[in-house]
């Protein structure tokens, strides 16, 4: 076995370090300062697409894509160290287009869409000019269990019509976010894993109506936001669907595979900086006449945090290395116990850093509430802790049946 990242990793990891110093952490301010105070939603900070195109010019650019005609053809465990250094601050995975539900659903295109399909939205979507949302969850039915989506998507001549109401359809807050890829249902009495589908709906198509942006423990997370849409009666060419009727249940394991470890490698990020704080703070602060960093308490805090990185992102590194040597499907044990492990890691550390911070660890300060409050669903979303846990449990027993 060997831990070492390749030389190219290593030059990779150094320029994106670089572009995070010079420009990420001194702008994380300028990006929230820019936001329309009256409607957030209204506009994306300029500093955005400043960025943007600073990191285009860099050659730090869809990273996260394997595939190399269309991205900088990464391996999962070559993008693994660059991803976690992204998921540093909330503002850097877009900068470097490598942001989620947009990375997925370019992955899907990628590997599901038709040739139109690429030209008309993978296109726009690697240049980083529109951006898509992923509508899957509905509030009407426990979605975690997929087999429950209840939206149709029902053909109708050259058409496909498509009813329903979805929810935290992350992204359809942005102004730039023009499609969504709409998993329904086209056969209720198909076997169970054959009924659903996903098709691209354009957000402009009659009939789509965004209700509500819901917030994350009041955090709007403008100008992205999640929202409540209601597809009704809405029309879209039959040529729309994602590799065909049916196919609804594979896109999304194929999917979620890279979703998640990409959620994974972030949240090491946010961890390995809530920790990098929290040193900082507790070196430079005295209570009952002695630095903070003295109090033996918080040494096993820091001592615990630095010990529970490394073992999440080795279990990340595996699950990625599985993933790139014997397929998505092969490392979906790995990948759902890392999917447990990262955001409750980080969950812990982030916590232990806010006490160590005092009063101003949960004020806006310090980017450690915004950080909590965003890790905090990763534990439900892509599915929730005990679904992961339900899967490693059966991969276990089958062994010994
Ligand atoms: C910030 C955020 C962003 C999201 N973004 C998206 C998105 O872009 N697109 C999208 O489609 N969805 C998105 N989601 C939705 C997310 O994927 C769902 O919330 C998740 O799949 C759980 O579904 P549910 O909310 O219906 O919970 P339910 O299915 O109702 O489950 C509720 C709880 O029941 C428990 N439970 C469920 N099954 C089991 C089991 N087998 N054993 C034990 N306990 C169990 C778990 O504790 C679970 O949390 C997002 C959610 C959040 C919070």
């Amino acid at each position: 076995m060997n831990f070492d990242y390749s030389e190219k990793v290593k030059q990779l990891q150094k320029k994106v370090n670089d572009f995070m110093d010079e420009y990420i952490y001194p702008n994380e301010k300028v990006y929230h300062e820019q936001l329309d105070k009256n409607d957030p939603f209204s506009k994306i900070p300029p500093i955005m697409e400043e960025l943007k195109e600073k990191a285009k010019q860099a050659g730090l650019w869809n990273l996260f894509l394997p595939e190399s005609e269309y991205g900088a053809g990464l391996t999962n465990l070559e993008y693994a160290p660059l991803c976690e250094i992204m998921g540093r601050s909330a503002i850097a995975p877009e900068v470097f287009n490598c942001a989620a539900p947009d990375t997925g659903n370019m992955e899907v295109i990628v590997r599901y869409g038709t040739e139109e399909h690429k030209e008309k939205w993978l296109k726009p979507l690697l240049n980083g000019e529109i951006r898509s949302c992923f509508s899957m969850t509905e509030p009407d039915v426990a979605s975690s269990d997929a087999t429950n989506i209840q939206a149709s998507i029902i053909r109708d001549g050259d058409e496909y019509v498509i009813n329903g109401t979805k929810w935290w359809s992350s992204g359809a807050g942005d102004p730039r976010c023009k499609i969504a890829i709409v998993m329904g249902k086209n056969d209720p009495n198909a076997p169970s894993h054959e009924q659903q589908s996903m098709i691209l709906v354009p957000l402009d198509t009659p009939g789509v109506k965004i209700k509500r942006l819901l917030p994350v423990f009041g955090y709007d997370h403008a100008p992205h936001g999640h929202a409540e849409i209601e597809y009704n009666n809405v029309r879209v060419p039959a040529s729309n669907i994602l590799w065909g009727e049916g196919k609804g249940f594979a896109i999304a394991q194929g999917r979620l595979g890279p979703g998640r470890i990409h959620h994974c490698m972030r949240t090491i990020g946010a961890a390995e900086r809530a920790l990098e704080e929290m040193c900082k703070r507790v070196q430079s602060r005295v209570a009952f006449g002695k630095k903070l960093a003295d109090q033996g308490v918080i040494q096993d805090w820091i001592a615990e945090a630095r010990i529970d990185i490394e073992q999440a992102r080795l279990l990340t590194l595996k699950a990625a290395y599985m993933m790139d040597t014997v397929g998505n499907k092969e490392a979906k044990g790995e990948i759902a116990m890392i999917k447990v492990i990262a955001p409750n890691m980080a969950l812990k550390i982030i916590d232990r850093a806010i006490q160590a911070f005092g009063a101003a660890g949960v004020s806006e300060d310090t980017p450690l509430a915004a950080s909590w409050a965003n890790i905090r669903t990763l534990r439900l979303a892509d599915g929730p802790d005990e679904v992961h846990k339900r899967a490693i449990a059966r991969y276990e027993l089958k062994k010994y049946r």
